[in-house]
């Protein structure tokens, strides 16, 4: 229903996690561990009147090859191909690290337009990792908390173009 919109990041930075709170009712599993997740999951999501399907990946973690361009491969790329538009996730408490700008280059140059989402932004901890990811060239990143449900109004505000 209504368009559709791909979680993309490197293990950890909280995509499952995104992806129930837009869900509403928890059909991922959600661990600390990277590695966890197998399975693509799609769901119908949304953000107040805004309706859309989601799809909840774990590319990097099922890589066989040990590679990082083997690891963009598979069901990342599928997904990135299959959405209107793809939530790319960085942790802003760990800041961009390369796996991160890694994944950007790739992302500037996909014809899916990408909305930059700092997670882990409750608090302060999260403010210089925020910072550092104007750096990566996606435009202005949304201040996010998924475990708390924070930044939801800026994310319906930059999901709007899409919809
Ligand atoms: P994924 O591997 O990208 O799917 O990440 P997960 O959703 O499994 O989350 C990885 C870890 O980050 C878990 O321990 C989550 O509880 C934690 N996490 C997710 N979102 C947030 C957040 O907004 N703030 C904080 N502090 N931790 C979070
Ligand atoms: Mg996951």
């Amino acid at each position: 229903m209504g368009f559709k919109v791909a979680i993309i990041g490197r293990p950890n930075v909280g995509k499952s996690t995104l992806f129930n709170r837009l869900i509403g009712r928890r059909v991922a599993i959600v661990h600390d561990r990277p590695g966890v997740t197998r399975d693509r999951r799609e769901g119908q999501g949304g953000i107040a009147d805004m309706a859309f399907t989601l799809i909840d990946t774990a590319g990097l973690e099922d890589a066989t090859d040990d590679s990082i361009e083997g690891r963009m491969r598979g069901q990342t790329e599928q997904a990135i191909r299959d959405a209107d538009v793809v939530l790319f996730l960085i942790d802003a408490r760990a800041g961009v690290t390369p796996l991160d700008a890694f994944f950007a280059d790739h992302l500037r140059k996909s014809p899916t337009p990408v909305i930059l989402v700092a997670n882990k932004c409750e608090g302060k901890a999260g403010a210089p990792g925020l910072y550092e990811s104007y750096g990566l060239g996606l435009g202005d990143p949304v201040p996010f908390s998924a475990e708390h449900g924070e930044g939801l109004d800026d994310l319906y505000e930059a999901l709007l173009p899409h919809a």
